[in-house]
């Protein structure tokens, strides 16, 4: 990590901004999409990245440690690929959402309002996927 620059170099997309996700968003589909909020960067457009199972153990670790990084191995992913898997692992259908909330994921819910309060407002002003931002506003 010495001489990381925060780009990598993707067989699919070529150089591209580096963004960090869970070893399982990295392979899986519809796993949940959790974001890392950073309040000193709120207009990071790629921030970091996790599968609600990785939520579950940062939940009951209360921080990223050992043991819930060990658990996630968070991998490097090139932006491309990101909004890719994003896309494929946001869960939008409501009855699943809601079906999750239930089982105690409510947790999720704020940090979830944060993303869609930050996209609704910088769509105007980032170059934002908007397939994707017109698939949240229902
Ligand atoms: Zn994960
Ligand atoms: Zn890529």
């Amino acid at each position: 990590m010495s001489d990381f620059d925060g780009n990598v170099n993707c067989d699919t997309h070529g150089n591209s901004n580096a963004t960090f996700i869970c070893q399982h968003l990295a392979s899986g589909e519809g796993l949940g999409f959790n974001l890392g909020y950073d309040p000193d960067n709120p207009d990071e457009l790629c921030p970091d990245a996790w599968c609600n199972k990785c939520e579950e153990v940062l939940d009951t670790e209360g921080e990223w440690n050992d043991k819930s990084e060990a658990f996630a191995d968070i991998k490097v992913m090139c932006e491309h690929c990101y909004e890719e898997i994003r896309d494929k692992n946001w869960i939008q259908d409501d009855n699943v959402y809601h079906n999750l909330v239930t089982e105690s994921f409510a947790f999720i819910e704020p940090r979830h309002k944060v993303f869609l309060e930050k996209y609704n407002v910088g769509a105007h002003s980032h170059d934002f996927d908007h397939r994707f931002s017109s698939a949240l506003i229902t």
